[in-house]
């Protein structure tokens, strides 16, 4: 499966990669908050997510890193 892995510390919570998301499955978790006090971003569905990256190019904090299954 490929997997995605948010350095959710570095995070400011402006929501770029959500819009980008081809398959709509990232959000801002307002559950949580971190020590800047943004709500940091995060995945819903890791099984939808095709590895394409963009949410990654997006991100002007380079938070996601993204592993494609091989
Ligand atoms: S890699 Fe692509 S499909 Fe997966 S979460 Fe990022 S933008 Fe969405
Ligand atoms: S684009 Fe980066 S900084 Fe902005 S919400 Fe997404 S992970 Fe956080």
């Amino acid at each position: 499966m490929n997997r995605l892995t948010f350095n959710t510390e570095r995070c400011k919570g402006c929501g770029l990669c959500v819009t980008v998301c081809p398959k709509q499955i990232l959000e801002l978790d307002v559950h949580q908050l971190n020590s800047k006090g943004y709500h940091p971003a995060r995945i819903t569905d890791q099984e939808k997510c095709i590895a394409c990256a963009m949410c990654a190019t997006m991100c002007p904090d380079c938070v996601i890193k993204v592993e494609k299954d091989v």
